[in-house]
């Protein structure tokens, strides 16, 4: 929360704001904006379709809180899943779909005075092309500074190591509905959790390879089921300190790449 004004600016979600707070809120300093990319596709029989927003909102939210000069556009809620679609429910992007999507977004705000357009992407079919639209809307608005956290291994690796420190391995913490993903949706939004139905996915190495296969087969090539890692030891409290520790190392990034 910051002071703006003589008004303290509890809410930074531009969709609950109106045009006037939103000017005012520009006007006083706030002049960056922070985006989620999330996506809809199956996250195993326990999660939710909607997961990778729910982070994502999660994450954008309390980043621009941290950030204080930072106001929160709405979070896109459908990313690129193609290896999803032979899953119920799961609606998937094209490539160039999510990127003119992330154009637009540039395009409209650069409308308003906004000096800075931050996008955190949770979901690892969008890292890619969030990378290349951001490259090509930062060359059509330089007078802009856009930046993304667009690594997806990166992303995977702080909570992976964090997972270590609790003595899960890398496996069970997985990368898809797994262990890790499963703790962040409980400390969440733990009634859309299905624990009695928590399941061993696919446990083995994971690498450029495993991607290689979820890529180009779809993931039910890994993994029946639709989950990589282990959500058996899934847990509110380790979920907590997921989402905190990969905020405070994603807002540490972020101020890393706004000095360059
Ligand atoms: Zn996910």
């Amino acid at each position: 929360m910051e002071l703006l004004g003589e008004i303290l600016l509890k809410n930074i979600r531009m969709e609950e704001m109106n045009w006037l707070d939103i000017g005012e809120a520009v006007q006083k300093g706030f002049t960056t904006v922070v985006i989620g990319i999330g996506s809809t596709e199956q996250h195993g029989p326990h999660l939710p379709t909607h997961t990778d927003t729910i982070i994502a909102d999660f994450l954008a939210n309390r980043i621009a809180l941290k950030l204080g000069n930072a106001l929160q556009a709405q979070t896109i809620r459908i990313g690129c899943s193609d290896h999803h679609l032979s899953f119920p429910g799961t609606i998937s992007l094209k490539n160039e779909t999510l990127k003119a999507i992330i154009y637009d977004y540039v395009r409209s705000l650069s409308k308003h005075s906004f000096k800075t357009i931050i996008f955190i992407p949770t979901h690892g079919g969008n890292f890619k092309p969030t990378e290349e639209a951001i490259e090509e809307s930062q060359s059509k608005y330089p007078e802009l500074k856009i930046i993304g956290y667009t690594d997806a291994w990166e992303f995977v690796r702080i909570e992976w190591q964090i997972a270590t420190e609790f003595g899960i391995n890398n496996e069970d913490a997985g990368a898809h509905a797994g262990e890790v993903e499963t703790s962040q949706i409980l400390a969440i939004a733990k009634n859309q959790v299905r624990k009695e139905r928590f399941k061993s996915g696919y446990v083995g190495p994971l690498g450029e390879d495993t991607s290689k296969i979820v890529f180009e087969k779809g993931i039910s090539a890994l993994s029946e089921i639709g989950v990589i890692g282990d959500p058996t030891h899934a847990n509110i409290k380790r979920g907590r300190i997921y989402l905190e520790k990969l905020i405070d190392s994603l807002v540490e990034d972020i101020k890393e790449l706004l000095l360059e």
